[in-house]
């Protein structure tokens, strides 16, 4: 197995980087955080100390027969401001067809996880897993395809990444209970977004959490900030220490799709102090 697989159990999890390698200044991730108290965790900033080092990871993963995307990273729609991503390319690259992805999936619905659920084609925006069931929470389906919250400024990928689906694409739109496998469950993760879900990995006696946006950079495992783009700061943080210590009391094995690539790590805790740990 490449450094880039795990396995929990019988689940094997592929990270596979849509983008790769990019910063984000601290100050504008995190404006209320003073510079001073990111001097613990220079070993994930930049050179100078002020920016975070972000990727923008999927994982391809491998359970009970099905071959699962969770997260499709940012895309590749020229959008000002943020890189295109390569997916596609980088699934090629590991033998992995488009066709043979049967369930595409999601933790949220931000740009950067829902970019590579379609393509554009000519003039028309197709699913770029044409014959994947695509699932989406249903309370962030609402949410986010309501057409004033679509319309909006941020927003308005939702009319090319996810509403085209809506006749192109096989939907289900699912609450907590649902299993994507025996192995893969669904946990509501709110506060990023409304209905933001990690995904629990339990096989043969081992356990992960694929947690999507819960932290975007590993200070957060120790500090618990909130970043400027959780809709519900309150909350989020709440979840984080909720989900970080259950991380942590039952040694889950973390996948965290912005840490540095691929993103498997643990909690460990050094003197007093929560950490995450990759490997
Ligand atoms: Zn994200």
């Amino acid at each position: 197995m490449s450094d880039n697989t795990i396995r929990i159990g019988n689940v094997e999890i592929t990270a596979v980087a849509d983008a790769a390698g990019l910063t984000a200044p601290c100050n504008l991730m995190f404006p209320s955080i003073e510079a001073t108290a990111w001097h613990a965790h220079k070993e994930f900033l930049s050179d100078d100390g002020s920016s975070m080092n972000l990727s923008i990871t999927s994982y391809l993963v491998r359970s009970a027969g099905k071959t699962i995307i969770i997260d499709t990273g940012i895309g590749a729609k020229d959008r000002p401001f943020f890189p295109n991503g390569r997916l596609p390319d980088a699934l090629a690259e590991i033998g992995v067809s488009p066709e043979s992805i049967d369930v595409v999936a999601n933790t949220h619905m931000h740009i950067d996880h829902v970019g590579w659920h379609t393509t554009l084609r000519g003039e028309a925006y197709v699913p770029t897993f044409p014959k994947s069931k695509h699932l989406f929470n249903k309370d962030e389906w609402e949410y986010f395809t309501d057409p004033e919250v679509a319309n909006a400024g941020g927003n308005t990928y939702i009319l090319d990444c996810v509403l085209p689906l809506r006749d192109a694409a096989d939907i289900e739109l699912v609450g907590a209970e649902y299993r994507v496998t025996d192995e893969i469950t669904l946990l509501p993760t709110p506060g990023h977004t409304p209905a933001h879900q990690s995904f629990i990995i339990s096989s043969a006696g081992e356990t992960g959490i694929i947690w999507g946006d819960i932290c975007h950079h590993p200070a957060q495992v120790t500090e618990l900030w909130s970043p400027v783009f959780d809709m519900d700061p309150p909350l989020a943080q709440k979840t984080r220490e909720k989900v970080v210590q259950r991380i942590e009391e039952e040694k889950m094995r973390l996948v965290a799709g912005h840490f540095p690539l691929p993103g498997f790590g643990n909690i460990v805790r050094v003197d007093g102090k929560r950490y995450w740990r990759a490997g």
